[in-house]
């Protein structure tokens, strides 16, 4: 063969893959149509029955010069790719994603711009115990400029022995300590009869890790106008995290902040697996801001620095942890929480790390 006569098959060669590229281009065309077709009628579009078919009549008319298992296996990848050209439609259209809505979502509270580039803290007692202990802990979040105060007075435990919260009380504690110093005040809800309740006591609904896939929760907590921090669930993929996210989106509130608190692991040295790549993951998929609550997710004060050093560095919009003026004797998450002093110490380490939106 002359050099010129193999030049001839290259540039055929080259000829042909621009074909192939147009043909599957099209294909893909065809069926993300196929898909919206399908979405409209709520019909799934994994098709087995289809593809089956399609695989047949891929054999019936191969004449070589390839086998009909290294065709299968060509054809099965471009509808691979196709249906997950139908998915891509699919996460185009949830209403917490980055692809619906390119800006950041900026939920104002108490003079916060939370989300806006801002990075902010949230800290309090794990639970209200009394007016004292909530008030001094107050008083020490005022003393660092700190604007949210957090506070759990609906205790979701473990064991049903374990201190449940003042419930009602707690609330009533959260927002008398919060008018007095200026403070706006996060707090857990649990059950989807009480956000209404909420709504006179608390500036931002609280949804807790257990309580992610509570869906008549999220759907209570979308009906209503007020920020919800949303949890991560204790072992939730970040797809099912941000799907939490779409139930409350979906009933029209848009005001949420996503929090990322560890997932649960094989590994014991934490008490739980602080998932940090998850905030810039979060960050790039959807337009809510993202908080680190590093209380949570380590269970050990000695990591509450570094941790919270990590989420600053990462791109978090915020940090959540528990301060509490007398940890020992604290009635949830004694091991845990900071003193004034460590609360001190952790300021002044993260202080200088904290991006200021000028
Ligand atoms: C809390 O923040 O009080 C709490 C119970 O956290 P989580 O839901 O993340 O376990
Ligand atoms: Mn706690």
């Amino acid at each position: 063969m002359s050099h010129a006569e193999l030049e001839a098959l290259r540039e055929r060669a080259d000829e042909i893959n621009l074909q192939i590229l147009k043909l599957i281009n099209e294909r893909g065309r065809v069926v993300q149509e196929i898909g919206k077709a399908k979405e409209a009628q709520g019909v799934h579009r994994y098709d087995p029955v289809r593809e089956r078919k399609m695989l047949n009549n891929i054999k019936e008319y191969n004449d070589g010069p390839f086998l009909d298992s290294t065709l299968q296996h060509i054809f099965k990848e471009i509808f691979k790719a196709s249906l997950e050209l139908q998915e891509d439609d699919h996460s185009k259209a949830l209403l917490v994603s980055r692809k619906k809505k390119p800006e950041n979502t900026i939920i104002e509270v108490n003079g916060v711009r939370i989300g806006d580039g801002n990075q902010s803290f949230i800290v309090g007692p794990c639970a209200v115990e009394s007016y004292e202990q909530t008030a001094a802990v107050a008083e020490q979040a005022v003393k660092q400029g700190i604007k949210i105060l957090r506070g759990g007075a609906f205790k979701p435990r473990t064991s049903p022995y374990d201190f449940q919260g003042l419930g009602l009380e707690g609330l009533k504690i959260l927002r008398k300590v919060g008018d007095e110093y200026g403070l706006a005040i996060i707090s857990e809800i649990t059950n989807p009869a009480d956000i209404e309740l909420a709504l006179d006591y608390v500036d931002i609904i609280q949804i807790g890790a257990r309580n992610m896939q509570n869906f008549d929760l999220l759907k209570a907590a979308g009906a209503v106008r007020k920020p919800v921090l949303l949890k991560r669930g204790l072992a939730a993929t970040i797809d099912e995290f941000v799907n939490a996210a779409e139930y409350i989106i979906s009933q029209g509130n848009d005001q949420i902040i996503l929090c990322e608190r560890g997932i649960r692991t094989y590994e014991r040295a934490t008490r739980n697996t602080l998932d940090i790549s998850a905030v810039p993951i979060l960050k790039q998929e959807t337009h809510l801001p993202v908080f680190v609550d590093v209380t949570h997710s380590t269970g050990r004060r000695d990591l509450l620095v570094p941790t919270a050093k990590a989420a600053l560095a990462i791109g978090a919009d915020g940090v959540m942890a528990e301060v509490h003026p007398d940890p020992a004797v604290a009635l949830s998450d004694s091991a845990q929480q900071m003193d004034f002093d460590q609360f001190d110490n952790f300021m002044k380490e993260l202080k200088p790390l904290v991006k200021v939106n000028a």
